[in-house]
């Protein structure tokens, strides 16, 4: 085991996609390594900026409104589609959520324009008629061969489709998902995860959390390490909440 572990955190435009208790992720994620004598990294990268995708073990992208999609869209596509599809290839953990998460398909259509996305994965979004999706979620989700749920919140207007052979995050089992029809919810591929489950994500479910510090710190230092068990009293009671809340939903 590395002695001394750190982990890199890229924080993709977190002045424009960043609602519903994003940064809030982004500091779960903090504390949970400080409180285990993990050293945390935050680079932000914004608009126009560019990365190096060995530099960093987990990508984070947040979710945004139509207007703040398509004021990053191009610009994520032109300067950092590269370095995303490498850190993917390479193994670096990645999570979008919602606005993040529709902007790592082929495309997002609405109101008769068509926002490219980084086509990293096989999905589409579209803003169909009829209201948004919005309400307490819960979804199962097998990443490692053992079942775990994860509970949050959904708002959106958008409703993404996989394309055939891509893998869902995963399995409704209250509210909508990513298009209220299928049953499905998010993506995964390699170690991305999209997801439209926010508000916030990671403090309701720290075991999500942990998985993400995990990958990360396994791309920066080659292992994938046991992590140290932190007392999750407050994350528990706030799973349970979320959880409740989505089956009265
Ligand atoms: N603007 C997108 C939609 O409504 C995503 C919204 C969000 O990130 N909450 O579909």
């Amino acid at each position: 085991m590395v002695s001394s572990m750190k982990l890199r955190l890229l924080s993709l435009y977190p002045d424009q996609m960043n609602i519903y208790a994003d940064r809030g992720n982004i500091l779960f994620l903090q504390h949970r390594c400080e409180w285990r004598g993990i050293e945390f990294e935050v680079t932000r990268c914004g608009p126009g900026e560019r990365f190096d995708p060995a530099e960093h073990d987990l990508l984070y992208m947040g979710g945004g409104q139509d207007r703040d999609q398509k004021a990053v869209a191009r610009d994520l596509v032109e300067t950092k589609r590269d370095s995303v599809a490498r850190a993917k290839a390479d193994g670096a953990a990645l999570l979008a959520v919602c606005g993040g998460y529709q902007l790592l398909g082929e495309s997002y259509e609405l109101e008769g324009e068509t926002i490219e996305g980084l086509g990293l994965v096989d999905l589409k979004t579209v803003r169909e008629p009829g209201p948004r999706l919005i309400g307490p979620v819960a979804i199962e989700v097998d990443l490692d061969g053992s079942p775990k749920i994860l509970a949050g919140f959904e708002n959106h207007g958008g409703r993404t489709r996989l394309g055939n052979g891509t893998t869902p995050l995963g399995r409704v089992v209250h509210g909508h998902g990513n298009n209220g029809q299928d049953g499905f919810e998010g993506v995964r591929e390699d170690n991305l995860i999209g997801t439209y489950l926010h508000g916030p994500l990671l403090p309701k479910n720290a075991w999500l959390a942990d998985h993400l510090i995990a990958t990360g710190l396994e791309h920066h230092h080659g292992e994938r390490p046991e992590l140290e068990p932190l007392d999750d009293g407050l994350e528990e009671a706030a799973h349970q909440a979320a959880l409740t809340a989505a089956r009265n939903g």
